[in-house]
């Protein structure tokens, strides 16, 4: 079977033919390639408005690489036409197999895309002999379209989380869908400012943002004050991941206090190496840790007070009914607030100013996929932190967009992976 039936069959492009392959040889490396001619009598079609013009001349002949066959390079090779268009003047044609300028075909495009989903972009690049920036730049094609193709209509439960990047020193706001049944990144946005969110709601629109009925967000200040103006049909929930991050911090401090006390005070280092036992569920510990929690949690240490609380502040989660929930969490209020744990006091007083919001969450159960958020938060995390080469917002938003978008692609008659 000849290549070009194979074409045929995979790629076929009205208009134009497959005409000779041969081989050749690019940057060193043995590659195939295959021309392409305009049907006879075809007339070519306008970049500019995407109607049929006559042709005005033909340009030199142009290389579009497309999908290797057995890890060897294929080549398009085609000579552009240009057309002499009543409504733009003289421009080149557009062309079936490839977007402007682009050297990428767009079929190869979506094939590096997609790999990149499974791969490392550096990987993609490696594995098929493309530069860094021919991945980037399929990734990003890939994501416009997703972008502009997909459909929001069904959006009726949101999650709004924040991630650090930059070292820590700089925070980007993602927003979730998390309706049952489809959990997907909707949006990214620089800082974690009320500009920030409002920005959100502007893009999403008034209709849709109408149209929420469950917003899932932290206790940050500036989240709270726009979901209030700007959604307050939707119940807003405070999300029991990010609650449960702040007291996990306030552990974290109450330990790295204490544990400098005792060593101050030339006691046995019994804290340290206690951070993860501490800080994981007990059913994620390994055997060791276990030991070690079990070791601890017999010591009077402020560490295990702090531990025990955070421990029962579990068990608000599980409560059927907002009323019995409320009677817990004042009472685990009060228990803390008498601990004299400065950190744990503090996560305490922000509980209890909350209470509303943090009850919505039993209103709330069983609606919406509450879990969601953490879930999407750590693949958000993995993502920023994978990509070296992220520096730049707008290269991350791109990578965070292409894994957790969950985007649509285009339907094609053949699929190269
Ligand atoms: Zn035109």
């Amino acid at each position: 079977m000849l290549l070009k039936s194979i074409l045929n069959r995979v790629q076929l492009h009205r208009g134009f033919v497959y005409g000779a392959v041969r081989w050749s040889e690019s940057r060193g490396r043995r590659v195939l390639e295959i021309e392409i001619r305009a049907r006879k009598g075809s007339r070519p079609t306008c970049s500019g408005c995407g109607r049929r013009a006559s042709g005005y001349d033909v340009l030199s002949k142009r290389r579009f690489e497309f999908v290797p066959l057995w890890g060897i390079a294929v080549f398009f090779l085609y000579a552009m036409r240009r057309v002499a268009c009543p409504r733009c003047g003289v421009k080149v044609e557009r062309v079936p197999w490839a977007e402007g300028k682009n050297h990428l075909t767009t079929t190869y495009a979506w094939f590096l895309a997609r790999w990149a989903k499974r791969l490392s972009w550096k990987e993609v690049g490696a594995v098929f002999q493309t530069s860094w920036d021919n991945v980037f730049r399929s990734v990003k094609m890939a994501v416009a379209w997703g972008l502009s193709h997909r459909n929001l209509e069904n959006v009726t439960a949101i999650g709004i989380d924040e991630i650090a990047w930059k070292r820590g020193h700089k925070y980007l706001t993602l927003v979730y869908q998390i309706d049952a049944g489809c959990r997907r990144l909707l949006w990214v946005g620089q800082e974690r400012t009320q500009k920030t969110l409002r920005q959100f709601f502007k893009d999403f629109g008034q209709e849709r943002t109408a149209r929420l009925t469950f917003i899932c967000s932290d206790m940050w200040k500036p989240y709270l004050r726009i979901v209030a103006e700007v959604a307050g049909q939707a119940l807003h929930v405070l999300d029991r991941f990010h609650i449960m991050t702040h007291v996990s911090k306030a552990i974290d401090q109450v330990r790295a206090k204490e544990a400098k006390e005792l060593k101050a005070h030339g006691q046995q280092p019994v804290l340290t190496g206690s951070r993860w036992c501490l800080l994981k569920r007990p059913e994620n510990l390994s055997e060791t840790q276990t030991v070690k929690l079990k070791e601890l949690l017999k010591l009077n240490l402020k560490t295990v007070r702090a531990y025990l609380l955070k421990e029962d502040l579990g068990r608000f989660w599980h409560y059927k009914t907002p009323g019995w929930a409320g009677r817990f969490l004042d009472d685990w209020c009060k228990r803390t607030m008498r601990s004299r744990l400065t950190p744990m006091k503090k996560v305490a007083r922000m509980l209890r100013s909350h209470r509303g919001l943090l009850l919505n969450w039993f209103r709330a159960k069983g609606r919406v996929a509450l879990g969601a958020v953490e879930g999407l938060n750590n693949k958000a995390k993995v993502t920023s932190r994978k990509a070296y080469g992220y520096r730049s917002f707008d290269v991350l938003k791109v990578a965070l967009y292409h894994t957790l978008g969950d985007l649509p692609e285009p339907k094609v008659t053949h699929r190269f992976c």
